[in-house]
């Protein structure tokens, strides 16, 4: 059920908010197998279901009054474990909420559990979770995607409304296209960072998962907007989309990636990417191919920037000030005891690359050019966007793929990024709407992406995609083989 859906029956009386988080914690349970929580926060659900109750009673319900929310591990929850996936904070209790959690409970929503996800929100599968991965609802030999793949998971399998995710090179609309649910990763600045763990600070943004882009822009009115903690907020009000209003189909120049790139992807990918442009032709869109300069440069510039800021925000984990401290041996050092055991693979494989290219001696040959790059990237893009309203791409160059099927291959997981890194790099917001199936059966979603800013015109567009490609939530969309 949509939130929605959810408040409209709720307000007719149809049944109760307690009643509703009951059966979420209930399929939760059911549902265990799937992975898709590391902390489930029952006792704070169901008191916070009593006030909205009272609430929806009294007559005067805020605007996410009982919406359940499932939160990305890495996201702060006063007085909930906030683990980041990862052994170094299994036991860290924050004492204060994120910006966005402060702001949804305001509104009333309710906090389910905290979601699994990638060890630091650093994959593409939700493999590297220190807690396991989670599974894809769709079929569990399947990855969910990631990093916030328990997010995505969450909400397919209909275990909360809506849930939070964080995306700093796709991890909000990778997973969201594996599970077959919007993922939506605003322009960087308009949702407050304070009280997201940090991954890459230039990169990071709080993103929305939700079964229809209704909700998505409703939470993102909720949770958008300036703040005072968080220096790199736009000094701008939460935004209102209307989805209703806006240019027809007639009016819009779409953006679509030449035939040379697409035949990276997939072919059941590719076939679902002409699918969803031909939709768009017919209803009367101007479609131009776009050569997007510097796209070669997408990953490499990605990998060497968000590996750098990693490397340094995750200095912070000494055993010293929070989180896991080693027991040592008499002699023995406590930080590199506690580094050792307590980061997993990939977050050591990442802090090593990042300090690498920071050193003395790589420094201009890695970073600095890494940086060059990304404002290269940021340049072109800025243009593309001055002849066309939005792009169509692929989320993911591939389809889901099994568990285990890429996790030997750090550079085979890097490459499924291929199409999501860039909006990170320029900062522009970009959105994942349902848009088919594999030949296996498992959801395939593309892409949109917009001008920097233009957020509220981008969800507006996703929302015309969406009944477009018959991609609303509950309906079956075409597969491809
Ligand atoms: N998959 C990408 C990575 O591993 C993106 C991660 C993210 O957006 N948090 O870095």
């Amino acid at each position: 059920m949509t939130y929605a859906e959810f408040r409209h029956r709720r307000q007719r009386g149809e049944f109760r908010c307690r009643q509703v988080v009951e059966e979420f914690l209930q399929r939760i349970e059911r549902q265990r197998g799937l992975n898709a929580f590391i902390t489930i926060s029952a006792e704070q659900a169901l008191q916070a279901a009593e006030e909205s109750d009272a609430r929806f009673d009294s007559g005067s319900p805020r605007l996410l009054e009982g919406c359940v929310v499932a939160v990305k591990d890495n996201i702060s929850t006063r007085g909930i474990r906030t683990t980041c996936a990862s052994s170094i904070l299994e036991n860290f209790v924050p004492v204060y909420d994120a910006t966005a959690v402060e702001r949804l409970k305001a509104a009333g929503a309710i906090i389910i559990g905290k979601a699994n996800m990638d060890e630091f929100a650093m994959g593409s599968s939700n493999e590297y979770s220190a807690f396991g991965a989670a599974r894809n609802p769709h079929n569990p030999d399947y990855v969910p995607g990631g990093s916030s793949g328990g997010s995505a998971v969450a909400v397919a399998a209909r275990l909360c409304h809506v849930a939070l995710g964080s995306d700093t090179g796709g991890s909000v609309r990778q997973p969201a296209s594996f599970c077959g649910v919007v993922g939506f990763k605003p322009s960087y600045g308009r949702v407050s960072r304070y009280g997201l763990v940090a991954f890459a600070s230039s990169l990071d943004q709080i993103g929305i998962l939700a079964h229809t882009v209704e909700d998505t822009a409703l939470l993102f009115s909720v949770i958008s907007g300036h703040d005072p903690r968080d220096a790199t907020t736009l000094p701008e009000p939460p935004v209102q989309s209307s989805l209703n209003e806006g240019p027809t189909v007639e009016e819009l120049v779409v953006g679509v990636l030449p035939r040379s790139v697409l035949q990276e992807c997939h072919p059941e990918v590719w076939a679902c990417y002409e699918h969803c442009r031909n939709a768009l032709q017919e209803a009367g869109a101007q479609i131009v191919v776009v050569e997007i300069p510097f796209s070669h440069a997408w990953v490499p510039a990605y990998y060497v920037i968000a590996t750098a800021e990693a490397s340094s925000n995750l200095a912070r984990y000494d055993g010293v000030r929070y989180g896991f401290r080693a027991s040592t041996e008499e002699g023995e050092d406590i930080i590199t005891a506690t580094r050792t055991q307590g980061f997993g693979a990939e977050v050591k494989r990442r802090i090593m690359l990042g300090t690498y290219v920071l050193s003395a001696g790589y420094y201009d040959a890695y970073y600095r050019k890494a940086l060059k790059a990304r404002r290269l990237i940021a340049e072109a893009y800025a243009r593309v966007f001055t002849m066309v309203h939005m792009l169509l791409l692929p989320t993911s160059p591939v389809p889901p793929f099994r568990l285990g099927e890429r996790i030997e291959d750090p550079i085979a997981m890097y490459l499924s990024d291929l199409f999501t890194v860039s909006a990170n790099l320029a900062g522009i917001p970009a959105i994942s709407v349902p848009a088919g199936k594999s030949s296996e059966g498992l959801p395939i979603g593309m892409q949109l992406q917009a001008a920097y800013g233009a957020d509220a015109r981008l969800l507006y567009y996703a929302h015309l995609c969406s009944r477009l490609w018959g991609s609303g939530s509950g309906t079956e969309y075409p597969a491809f083989e």
